[in-house]
């Protein structure tokens, strides 16, 4: 279902009438294309109190804009503030930002760098707490497409450099994060996998995504496609047609298979002999009904797909040892998951878990398998299944965010490829929302 308000107030008639009734204006997102892989302007690279961590300079360089200390008009500003470790060392937040914010571009960027505070000092740690506050408020109020991120990054002394946000710096400095904003992104001190192709950073790895026939699913296997992975598009047997549809078009294989089956994870395994370098548990239903009116049927069906047979083909997957040392899972949550929603205790609870999942398992797989585990948390996303939202419900969740529109299914493709990268090692055990800074659940 087309957006007509945000193609309306594209147009000036349009604009000058919504504005006039106080209407959000939403700006139309540049999302990545061949042509246009990088944002349009230099990077302003902004420092508040002594850095904390080396190699920020390098790292930003890494994101192939062109950075400088003085900019009339910025496309990005990246604000190191790792060395902010008091109340009054936010006043140099306040001083580096200031007199810069209105000259970002349209569509712009802002990262702040934070550091992961030590345990035995509060007042870094509320220092440090504080700018999350701040980059959540400045996303709420800078407008015109722009989005601000917070980016932690562990201290030298707990190993780490900025060479582990060099993957989220290129990530979130591109037009790849469009509909990603206010994030908070925490790091490990791991040293990122070499990338042998930048233009195919997936070349070489086998990459399963479930529900993969339609919606966010087919996007995801064509943008893991696009970054040069050889994809198994998993779907149900029912899904058949449109799956091999989307598999074809992709140069991927079909696999018509239900994620619930008990034999799915050998059935997987199987499908991919050399081993599985990502894996992306995609497929997800909803069956709403108040708690009240819900059969125990409705319950399990939801929380089975959702969440169970994501838990259960990971665990077997691991153990079997078909996800080989560097490989990536990523799972998929639900703003629901976060703020929860009338009608989905089923569904809430099963994305909820996932994020559970994602924080509990996240380390121990890096650690004995080499692996990370991390979700992405969608929020309003245009596909089939918000399209068969009532009308009125429809246009708050896509007006009800800090980008005042829906995200597209590339969007929350985007982020999973960037979880899948070689060099992304660092994110681990991270929940990234991508939903435009949805007010539910801020
Ligand atoms: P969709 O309904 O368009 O696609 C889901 C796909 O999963 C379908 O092709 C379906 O056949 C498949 N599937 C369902 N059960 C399966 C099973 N047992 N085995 C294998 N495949 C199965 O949904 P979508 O909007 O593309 O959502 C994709 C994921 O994103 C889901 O996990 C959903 O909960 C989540 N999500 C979506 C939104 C949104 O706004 N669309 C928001 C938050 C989260």
């Amino acid at each position: 279902m087309a957006d007509r308000y945000l193609h309306l107030t594209g147009t000036a008639p349009g604009r000058f009438l919504t504005r006039r009734l106080g209407l959000p204006q939403p700006t139309p997102l540049r999302r990545w294309t061949l042509e246009t892989p990088h944002l349009d302007g230099p990077l302003l690279h902004l420092t508040a109190g002594a850095p904390a961590v080396t190699g920020v300079a390098e790292a930003l360089r890494a994101t192939g804009l062109t950075v400088t200390e003085r900019a009339d008009r910025p496309a990005a500003i990246v604000l190191d503030a790792t060395g902010v470790a008091t109340a009054a060392g936010l006043g140099d937040v306040h001083a580096a930002l200031h007199p810069v914010v209105r000259s970002l571009a349209p569509g712009g960027r802002i990262v702040v760098l934070g550091t992961v505070p030590s345990p035995d000092d509060h007042h870094q740690a509320a220092a440090q707490q504080a700018l999350e506050g701040f980059v959540r408020s400045l996303g709420k109020e800078i407008g015109r497409g722009s989005t601000v991120q917070l980016v932690r990054i562990p201290a030298a002394e707990a190993g780490g450099t900025a060479r582990a946000a060099e993957s989220a710096l290129r990530f979130l400095l591109s037009p790849r994060s469009a509909y990603v904003s206010g994030q908070v992104i925490e790091l490990t001190a791991a040293a990122p996998d070499p990338v042998a192709d930048p233009a195919a950073p997936l070349t070489g790895r086998t990459a399963l995504v479930t529900g993969a026939a339609r919606g966010i699913g087919a996007a995801v296997a064509s943008v893991l496609a696009r970054d040069g992975a050889q994809v198994i598009a998993l779907d149900v047997p029912g899904a058949r047609e449109e799956l091999e549809r989307t598999a074809d078009r992709l140069g991927a294989t079909a696999l018509p298979l239900d994620i619930t089956a008990p034999d799915a994870a050998d059935r997987i395994a199987a499908a991919a002999p050399d081993g599985l370098g990502i894996l992306v548990h995609n497929a997800g239903i909803t069956r709403d009904r108040r708690l009240a009116n819900m059969p125990a049927d409705r319950w399990a069906s939801v929380v089975e797909v959702n969440l169970d047979s994501v838990l259960r083909t990971t665990d077997e997957l691991l153990k079997a040892g078909a996800i080989p040392r560097g490989g990536r899972i990523v799972a998929t949550a639900s703003i629901a998951g976060i703020a929860g929603n009338t009608g989905q205790t089923n569904y809430a609870a099963g994305k909820a878990g996932i994020i559970g999942l994602v924080r509990s398992l996240g380390p121990r797989a890096a650690a004995d398998h080499g692996v990370t585990v991390n979700a992405v948390a969608p929020g309003f996303i245009e596909t089939k299944m918000t399209a068969a939202v009532p009308f009125f419900i429809r246009e708050a969740g896509r007006r009800m965010n800090s980008l005042s529109q829906g995200g597209l299914p590339v969007d929350v493709a985007e982020a999973v490829a960037w979880f899948a990268q070689p060099d992304s090692t660092a994110v681990n055990g991270q929940v990234l929302r991508v939903c435009g800074q949805s007010l539910l659940g801020a």
